[in-house]
């Protein structure tokens, strides 16, 4: 035998078997669940009417550089409003992690989401915990081909459903989904379907627990957003070990005046917490980054619990200074900073949003020449104008100069800029003018003024030139 001795690198997954378990955390998560899927899935068929464009209600229209959102329709221009939602999304995870830890991870994360559904999806082919761990240590026969296949294949089915209902985000889902099943798709659209498809088979179906110990970064950064205030998934040391520890019910240790008489805890040993545990991980043994917050220990020592009409709450939501019997502050100033923070990235949000103009526009100055001196004097520049129409309906443009004294404007034959419904125009601008007293070149600033016609709801919006003399 060999000196040195061998040390492993990697430590070789044990695998998990999550037990089943019933509680008010269980039904939340559940719900929380129907309504993440319900809205994924069921969103790209949603129809919605619109004067002009598609009449789906959210659609990525990439040819087209439009996203829409029901009424509000985005345009590249506006990709700022996504670095502000993702400063919104930031602030309002520190916000709610410095208050209940871990909430993110553990109700609406999509790995623990579609875990869950895989999770149940293994329950249902193999059987209840104690039937999996028996299927995965007997030998390769009939029943565990079967199982193991036919669990395979459903998850397979529901993460193709997965990519697919991606797939419909980017076109109109009908049509692409018949395009898509009759092999006319573009690439992207199989490509994309294919590639969600096999992320959501290996994370949710192989990887589960793994995707969220060492792949997600946040698992390793929550320590510094969570102080001794904030509401973690806590087992309750002091009552469940009592001073003598914990011990399973037995002789003399039945009831609670029994078991507190010779200093043992509420705790009985059972093990349930650990089995329902989709990160297999024991919370009595304090708080682990590998927990994801998910309560569902708590539900199954609650159910312990009312089996041994004890108190419940011997897992719970609670704080390491409620736990040292201080008062939890969930309100400080830390918390309070992010709150509103968050208050005022989300209302400038909304009011940038609510109030963005129907149309921009944007003046480039034609520079050969730069400048025409005309017969009598005065002094010609020319512009281009392109003015772009965001709204659903034709657009009447005015257009004025102001701010240059004895300006004239010429437009050819066009004196109201027509923009058609989610299109952009163009117009050629000459402005003529006096040229200033003084010797020597010179740049004066103006404004155009772009008017709607007949559209009262709609103000004006100037854009700035600037006006050059010889
Ligand atoms: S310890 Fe409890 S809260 Fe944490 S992951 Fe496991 S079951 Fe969920
Ligand atoms: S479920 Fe409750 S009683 Fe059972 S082992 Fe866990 S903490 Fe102890």
């Amino acid at each position: 035998m060999s000196s040195e001795e061998q040390v492993e690198l990697y430590a070789k997954r044990i695998p998990i078997y999550p037990r089943s378990v019933k509680g008010r955390f269980r039904r939340l998560k559940w719900g929380i669940l129907a309504l993440a899927y319900g809205v994924y899935f069921l969103l790209p068929w949603l129809r919605w009417e619109r004067p002009v464009g598609p009449d789906q209600a959210v659609l990525w229209d990439l040819p087209g550089r439009r996203f829409y959102l029901f009424d509000l329709i985005v345009h590249p221009q506006d990709i700022f409003w996504l670095a502000w939602l993702l400063a919104i999304a930031a602030f309002l995870l520190f916000f709610v992690t410095g208050i209940a830890g871990r909430v993110f991870c553990g109700y609406f994360c999509f790995q623990t989401l579609w875990t869950d559904v895989f999770i149940a999806i293994e329950k249902l082919v193999q059987g209840e915990r104690p039937a999996r761990i028996r299927l995965a240590k007997q030998p390769w026969n009939g029943e565990k081909i079967a199982k193991l296949g036919g669990t395979h294949l459903l998850w397979l089915a529901v993460a193709f459903v997965t990519g697919f209902s991606f797939t419909m985000y980017w076109g109109n889902a009908p049509e692409l989904a018949v395009a898509f099943l009759t092999g006319q798709a573009p690439f992207a659209a199989y490509g994309a379907t294919f590639f969600l498809m096999t992320t959501t088979y290996v994370m949710a179906g192989l990887a589960r627990e793994q995707v969220c110990t060492y792949m997600c970064p946040y698992s390793r950064f929550q320590a510094a957003m969570f102080d001794k205030d904030t509401l973690i998934v806590s087992y309750d040391e002091t009552r469940g070990e009592g001073t003598a520890g914990r011990a399973k019910v037995g002789k003399g240790l039945k009831t609670r005046e029994e078991r507190q008489a010779k200093g043992v805890g509420d705790c009985i040993d059972c093990g349930y917490c650990v089995q329902v545990c989709p990160a297999g991980i024991d919370i009595r043994n304090g708080m682990q980054y590998q927990c994801i917050h998910c309560a569902l220990c708590i539900d199954a020592c609650d159910n312990i619990m009312d089996k041994m009409e004890w108190p419940r709450g011997l897992i719970r939501y609670t704080s390491e200074h409620a736990l040292e019997g201080k008062k939890t502050r969930l309100l400080k100033f830390k918390t309070i900073g992010y709150g509103l923070v968050l208050a005022i990235l989300s209302g400038t949000l909304v009011w940038n949003v609510a109030s963005q103009a129907p149309y921009d526009a944007s003046v480039s100055q034609i520079r050969q020449p730069l400048y025409v001196q005309l017969s009598d004097g005065r002094i010609r520049n020319t512009y281009e104008l392109k003015a772009n129409n965001k709204t659903t309906s034709e657009l009447d443009l005015v257009v004025s100069v102001e701010g240059l004294a004895d300006a004239e404007l010429e437009t050819g034959r066009i004196e109201v800029l027509a923009v058609e419904a989610e299109k952009s125009a163009r117009l050629l601008l000459q402005v003529i003018a006096p040229r200033p007293a003084g010797p020597g070149p010179s740049q004066r600033d103006f404004q155009f003024v772009l008017t709607p016609v007949g559209r009262d709801d709609v103000a004006p919006i100037a854009v700035d030139a600037r006006f050059h003399t010889p």
